[in-house]
């Protein structure tokens, strides 16, 4: 794919980006594609590469995910969203997908976003820049611009997706006053990660709700098609019914703004 005229973010509108933790066979993608779609959104995500925190955990489908990824992208007329875990993979993920993904366990993995700096500036691609879950906001903001050093006209998107502190109930603590911080210190846009920030599927419709309310300019939700079997992340998926769900009161907030959910 040559350079791509979309913006991910738009001044508009919020953009929520939704699908599997882990790409796991092409039925499930496309099932959950076909979710994503009918709910009116136009971004899905789904990991190929999955940088677990325990090595005896389900790691991902590598490249036949993200060549699953791919085909299912196209036939629902979706853009797709997956994770770049290492330098050696750039090209390859950019292939498939049109949003790179760097996660918070990579946020400070300075030869990756050099890596990944070098493949987005010619190929159109864009890049989303999660927090590292022990990284201070000015050194999320400085991780940024090892992906801008190779030019300022790639898209990057920051999310904000749960930091570390000392409260174990939820999974991470998400930092909501990162939206305003990030909007009085930078120019760029921020999404918000409810997902792995709270773990619990029952608590992202209200953090989804708080983070449109805060700034936000969109979301990053894991979708199943059947969260009680997922590989990964089942207890922190929505199913089709509480997606939709969420986009209905996500939408309430959206118009305060005047924006609209794409
Ligand atoms: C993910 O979005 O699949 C993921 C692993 O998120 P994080 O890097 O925020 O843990
Ligand atoms: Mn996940």
């Amino acid at each position: 794919m040559g350079t791509e005229e979309y913006r991910l973010i738009e001044k508009d509108y919020i953009t929520v980006i939704a699908g599997p933790c882990a790409i796991e066979s092409e039925d499930q993608l496309d099932s959950i594609a076909k979710i994503v779609k009918e709910s009116g959104l136009n971004f899905l995500r789904g990991g190929a590469y999955k940088p677990r925190s325990s090595p005896y955990t389900f790691q991902g489908l590598e490249e036949k995910g993200l060549r699953l990824l791919g085909k299912i992208g196209k036939k629902y007329g979706l853009k797709t969203v997956t994770e770049v875990t290492d330098a050696d993979t750039v090209e390859k993920v950019a292939e498939y997908a049109d949003i790179l993904q760097i996660g918070t366990r990579n946020m400070s993995n300075f030869a990756l976003l050099k890596k990944v700096s070098k493949v987005i500036h010619p190929s159109g691609r864009k890049v989303i820049l999660k927090r590292g879950w022990a990284s201070t906001i000015k050194e999320w903001l400085l991780a940024v611009e090892y992906l801008t050093a190779g030019g300022k006209n790639a898209e990057v998107v920051l999310c904000e997706r749960g930091i570390r502190t000392f409260e174990p109930y939820t999974r991470f603590t998400l930092d909501l006053s990162a939206v305003p911080v990030i909007k009085k210190l930078s120019k760029l846009p921020i999404i918000i990660d409810p997902s792995h920030a709270t773990g619990q599927s029952d608590l992202v419709i209200p953090m989804s709700r708080a983070a449109i309310a805060v700034g936000a300019d969109g979301l990053i939700v894991e979708v199943h098609n059947k969260p009680e079997k997922a590989l990964c992340d089942g207890q922190q998926s929505l199913n089709k019914a509480q997606l939709e769900e969420m986009i209905k009161q996500v939408r309430f907030i959206a118009d305060f703004f005047g924006k609209k959910i794409k």
